[in-house]
């Protein structure tokens, strides 16, 4: 298939479209609560910020070396090897943003034809990015199963076979909050090894969770040498205008990775990743704070719907809820924006109809009030 007709397969993001049709609105003076945007709603830790405006001053102005400058990849290697995966600097590629270490990821695994299981609801670029690359979307409903991974695996054992290439991990879940069991990641393994397929690990959330265990799938034995591991900057520190992310693999891959990377978009900026390196080593109590007053907000959001009928269950990672609402999940979405000037995402983006994510980055007293209009709007 020929790239013009691959990007014809290709839709605009659902979130963004949402997004902007709440900036629509709000510019015309109404006030919008916007619970549809995957961004923490705190500011970048003041350390990070200095660590960037010293770098400027020292004159880290220049191109970076194509793959990352070699402080940051070593930064991310010692986290990596703490989290008990064997990465080393050489095993890194750092990115500007996770979504480009998942772009070039797929690029680099998948050919046309190939065939790709996603663990639905899952992340809207995902899709746009096997068809992008020419590959063909298997998809495995994870909603039967309140998006729990370890009751599907019968599920994701049916749709996988010799002929599956590629399969995308991605826990915490966006946009479910789901983090996969051990048990569900061990099944993972089992099937990846037993038919030879290459995962992608999108642990863009793994520092966001409250209490639950976060499996790196490339710790389990099998899958050091099938596992690409793609992280970033962007939730954990509340960086997400930095651009800032990184994938790590065995060097086989990246050295094919590379090549692409180099080709397209050389790296991330210079002095935001060394900005990087003090996000990694200095940001424990910004972080902690953080995922305090998440949790804070699910437990009090889940208590709110909960109050109203509405069981959305209680995700142990990420910022977001999957709410089950009307059928036509899309007018529900839009009666939300026009009625109750909330902002949600319809689920069938993430090929979850039936469902809106609501994300709760945003403070206890925007969330309450959402509730409140919902409600006073009979959508709730
Ligand atoms: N992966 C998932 C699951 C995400 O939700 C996002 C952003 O929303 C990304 C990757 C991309 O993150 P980044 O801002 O680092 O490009």
């Amino acid at each position: 298939m020929d790239f013009s007709d691959r990007i014809q397969r290709v839709e605009p993001s659902a979130t963004l479209a949402i997004s902007s049709l709440a900036s629509e609105l709000e510019a015309d003076g109404v006030d919008v609560i916007d619970l549809s945007v995957g961004e923490p709603d705190f500011p970048t830790p003041a350390n990070v910020v200095d660590a960037a405006e010293t770098a400027m001053e020292e004159g880290h102005t220049g191109y970076p070396p194509s793959k990352g400058v070699p402080e940051l990849r070593e930064a991310i290697a010692a986290k990596l090897q703490d989290d008990g995966l064997p990465y080393e600097a050489d095993n890194v590629i750092v990115t500007p943003g996770a979504k480009q270490a998942l772009y070039e990821t797929v690029q680099t695994v998948v050919d046309d034809g190939d065939e790709v299981v996603l663990l639905d609801p899952a992340w809207v670029s995902y899709e746009a990015m096997v068809k992008l690359a020419g590959g063909d979307l298997n998809r495995v409903d994870l909603a039967p199963h309140d998006f729990k991974l370890e009751p599907a695996l019968d599920d994701l054992s049916a749709a996988v076979s010799d002929d599956t290439e590629l399969l995308i991990v991605n826990s915490p879940s966006n946009p479910t909050g789901a983090v996969y069991s051990d048990a569900a990641l061990e099944g993972v393994r089992d099937l990846a090894v037993e038919h030879d397929i290459t995962v992608i690990s999108d642990e863009i959330y793994e520092r966001i969770t409250y209490g639950a265990e976060c499996t790196s799938l490339a710790t389990l034995d099998g899958m050091y040498e099938r596992t690409i591991t793609v992280n970033g900057f962007s939730k954990a520190y509340s960086m997400t205008g930095w651009r800032l992310g990184y994938l790590a693999a065995p060097e086989e891959l990246v050295s094919q990775a590379a090549k692409l990377h180099s080709h397209s978009v050389s790296s991330a900026t210079n002095f935001v990743q060394r900005a990087g390196v003090e996000a990694l080593r200095n940001t424990e109590d910004d972080v902690s704070e953080m995922v305090e007053a998440f949790h804070e907000r699910r437990d009090r959001l889940v208590a709110l719907l909960k109050q109203h009928g509405v069981d959305a269950g209680t995700p142990d990672g990420a910022f977001y809820l999957m709410i089950p609402v009307a059928e036509d999940d899309q007018q529900w979405c839009e009666d939300a924006l026009e009625q109750a000037h909330v902002a949600t995402v319809p689920g069938s983006a993430f090929g979850a109809p039936g469902y809106a994510r609501v994300s709760y980055a945003a403070n206890l007293e925007r969330i309450e009030e959402a509730v409140e209009r919902l409600v006073e709007s009979d959508l709730l």
